[in-house]
């Protein structure tokens, strides 16, 4: 059913982005990769995971803190795909402070590459998606767009804004065959969050297991991490048919974290 769809994924040189596109890509979806680092490595992972469809796989390297970037994407996308039907909004970034330490730059980064991108993207997306009769909209938002942690002000910040941009776009598209929705994951280990294992590491004196059982154990009940995986076939779900009418929906996969 997804065959033949094209999906920009933000973020997707990388841990859950990377994911998403794998899983898009192993049910025919052509996918336009984004993000900084080693592109060439997870352009042939992507292209091979579709290559039974015959899948076209492009990038754009747009910094998605800079809306004449973003716009550049979505202008890429339309001259060399004919358009984006499936939009996921990933990029993301996290950095860890007391909010009096918190520096103002960092802040700034977090809004405008976990918040005001997926406003862009969207914005940009939506009316082609619309002419065309069949669009998905989905945001990685995380646990942190619904319940907070300390220290993480401008994450959590940024989440509950992705949340709540969700739910004012879904409604707004409610009667069209445009759905939008986010995704909440607890834990995963990507690179974003092994920072946060090693700064446990050393900040406990323990080793690099015993630190992501520490973290774990804090919040999120089924003491495992959720993966890429999971979260690539959730997309993959949101995308099909049989959720041609779930909207606005903040939908977790956390292992019980927001249970609590
Ligand atoms: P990651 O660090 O592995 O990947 C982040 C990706 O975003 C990379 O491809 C990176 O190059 C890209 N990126 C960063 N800044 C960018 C920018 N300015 N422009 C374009 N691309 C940029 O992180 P991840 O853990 O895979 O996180 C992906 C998303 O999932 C983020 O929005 C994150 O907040 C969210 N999330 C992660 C977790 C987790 O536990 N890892 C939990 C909940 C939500």
């Amino acid at each position: 059913m997804l065959k033949g769809k094209t999906a920009i994924v933000t973020g997707s040189t990388s841990g859950i982005g990377l994911g998403v596109a794998l899983s898009l890509a192993r049910q025919g979806v052509n996918i336009v990769l984004n993000g900084f680092g080693e592109v060439e490595g997870p352009k042939a992972e992507v292209a091979a995971a579709g290559q039974a469809h015959g899948i076209k796989v492009g990038y754009h390297g747009a910094d998605m803190s800079k809306p004449a970037e973003i716009e550049a994407l979505m202008a890429y996308t339309d001259a060399e795909f004919g358009g984006c039907d499936i939009l996921v909004n990933n990029a993301g970034i996290q950095f860890v402070a007391p909010v009096e330490e918190f520096p103002v730059e960092r802040w700034d980064a977090i809004i405008a590459i976990n918040l005001s991108s997926a406003f862009h993207t969207t914005r940009l997306a939506l009316p082609g998606m619309k002419q065309r009769g069949w669009g998905r909209i989905i945001n990685l938002a995380s646990v942190h767009g619904l319940v907070a942690s300390a220290q993480k002000s401008a994450y959590v910040a940024a989440k509950h804004g992705l949340v709540g941009f969700t739910k004012a776009v879904a409604l707004e598209t409610a009667t069209s065959p445009v759905t939008v929705n986010a995704i909440c994951p607890g834990w995963v280990l990507t690179p974003l969050v092994q920072k946060q294992v090693d700064a446990r590491a050393l900040a406990d004196k323990v080793d690099g297991e015993e630190a992501k059982r520490r973290l774990l154990a804090e919040k999120q009940p089924s003491l495992q991490f959720t993966t890429p995986e999971q979260l690539g076939e959730l997309t993959v779900f949101l995308c099909s048919d049989a959720a041609s009418n779930v909207r606005g929906q903040a939908w977790s996969l956390d292992g019980g974290w927001t249970a609590q």
